[in-house]
């Protein structure tokens, strides 16, 4: 096979949203499968919606899912002289022509075919004249008159339309800019492009660019239309659906991995492969396997995910290290971690890390429960009732002698004062979970009190019988 180069074309006219998203994976991945190249394009043609803000959130997102391209970045609107070429070209080739309608014209012919119960297409009145009056012009492709336009679909199979449902679409406005349908085919055929993976609702521009690259004599690239993402209530995924846009997930605390990987079984499957990780992907993602019915986003399915990969990444040294890297430094929407933590508080932080992830499912939800544990004492040390207030307070003499400070001599100790008081071990250990941590629920508690260290658990606990009133 030929060098495969695959392509990701967004408009920087908003964020990037899990759809599109979907698109730059697929395309990377496909690309990366084949060891060939992922560009990208920024399609800022349409300049009164396009914004520097939203290219760069784009840019910004894609860095975050680990979705880098190849080359330089390719601006659109940087390319117009070609893209004009190109259109003086297709003039010159007898391929395209001027057509000197007025917009009341075009109205006019819309409104009349629609009385007639006729398809409202342009009705290629400028197309075989060869007078050139004074005043406004577009340049308009000769689309084939009769016949069919057909591509074999990767996903969708043989599509084909009829010649007479596509105009003479225009290629240059009358400006002289060149509208959507002329640049993205001009600019695929120069960067190389190979295979187009897309989104369904870019099927009929198929077409259309097809008719251009017959007019030019060039090699079409393979193309596969991929159905748009649904909700789980089956309509197209809106902002209605929850937060759409990465950003919006990358603050929620969901890691990339995550993201890729829900993205990943949206519309495209292994098997009953779930958990597919970054290296695996590529290794499977050959442009089989893409689902031509619509894919359902479950949100359920990716807070699962998530909480896979932020256990996956508690397992090295490394994948622990990026963990709190995250946690401490993600801009998330949970409380903000204290500005200065000490080389002590990291020390207890990563400790605890492991345990905390068995329960969690998103970066936020991991901060907060972290947060008590980067700080000596806890700003607000729980208030025991009487009977805790006393089983903690009994504590505090006995276990400043414990040695040596670990799990299982902390436990051994825990159980046999829970006996030789005729305490319940869970009467025992829910105050003291409570004063140590601010939470009722925690990780194991001898873990606790072990990546607190002695000092800290007693004075945690000091603190708690100190605000708690003697019964
Ligand atoms: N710029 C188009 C969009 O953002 C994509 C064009 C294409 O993929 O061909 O929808």
């Amino acid at each position: 096979m030929s060098r495969i180069v695959t392509r990701f074309a967004p408009s920087p006219t908003g964020i990037l949203h899990l759809g599109s998203a979907r698109t730059a994976l697929f395309n990377w991945l496909y690309a990366r499968h084949y060891g060939g190249q992922f560009l990208l394009r920024l399609e800022d043609t349409d300049q009164a919606r396009s914004t520097q803000e939203s290219a760069d959130n784009i840019l910004s997102n894609l860095k975050w899912l680990g979705l880098d391209w190849d080359g330089d970045v390719v601006i659109q609107s940087q390319r117009q002289k070609r893209h004009q070429d190109i259109a003086q070209q297709l003039l010159d080739m007898g391929k395209a022509y001027r057509c000197y309608c007025t917009p009341e014209e075009l109205a006019t012919m819309k409104e009349d075919a629609l009385a007639r119960g006729l398809h409202p297409i342009y009705d290629r009145r400028w197309r075989d004249r060869t007078d050139h009056p004074q005043g406004p012009f577009v340049i308009r492709l000769k689309a084939p008159l009769s016949g069919e336009i057909a591509f074999d679909d990767t996903v969708q199979g043989l599509v084909k339309v009829s010649a007479e449902h596509l105009d003479d679409m225009i290629l240059l406005r009358s400006d002289g800019t060149p509208t959507y349908m002329l640049a993205v085919v001009v600019d695929d055929h120069d960067m190389g492009v190979t295979h187009i993976i897309r989104g369904d609702d870019h099927l009929t521009n198929g077409f259309r660019q097809l008719n251009v690259y017959h007019a030019m004599g060039w090699t079409a690239p393979s193309m596969s239309h991929i159905p748009l993402i649904h909700s789980d209530d089956g309509a197209k995924l809106s902002k209605r659906h929850g937060a759409i846009g990465i950003e919006q997930y990358r603050a929620d605390g969901f890691l990339p991995e995550a993201i890729c990987n829900g993205l990943l079984r949206l519309g495209w499957s292994h098997g009953n492969d779930e958990k597919i990780d970054q290296d695996q992907a590529i290794a499977w993602f050959d442009g089989t396997s893409l689902s031509k019915s619509a894919a359902r986003f479950d949100q359920d399915k990716f807070l699962s995910l998530n909480g896979h990969y932020l256990r996956q990444r508690t397992l090295s040294d490394d994948g622990l290290e990026s963990l709190w890297d995250d946690i401490i430094h993600e801009p998330l929407n949970a409380p903000a971690v204290p500005d200065m933590l000490s080389d002590a508080a990291c020390c207890v932080g990563k400790s605890i890390l492991p345990a905390l992830a068995l329960r969690a499912t998103s970066l936020c939800s991991l901060r907060t429960q972290l947060m008590p544990y980067l700080t000596p004492c806890l700003e607000n040390p729980p208030v025991l009732s009487g009977n805790d207030r006393h089983v903690v307070s009994e504590l505090i003499v006995p276990l400043k002698d414990l040695s040596p400070w670990i799990s299982e001599s902390i436990e051994e100790f825990l159980r046999q004062w829970s006996n030789t008081h005729s305490l319940s071990f869970g009467s025992v250990a829910k105050p003291l979970r409570l004063v140590l941590t601010g939470q009722p629920i925690s990780p194991s508690l001898t873990d606790i009190m072990v990546a607190l260290g002695k000092e800290t658990s007693l004075l945690r606990m000091q603190n708690s019988v100190n605000a708690s009133p003697c019964s």
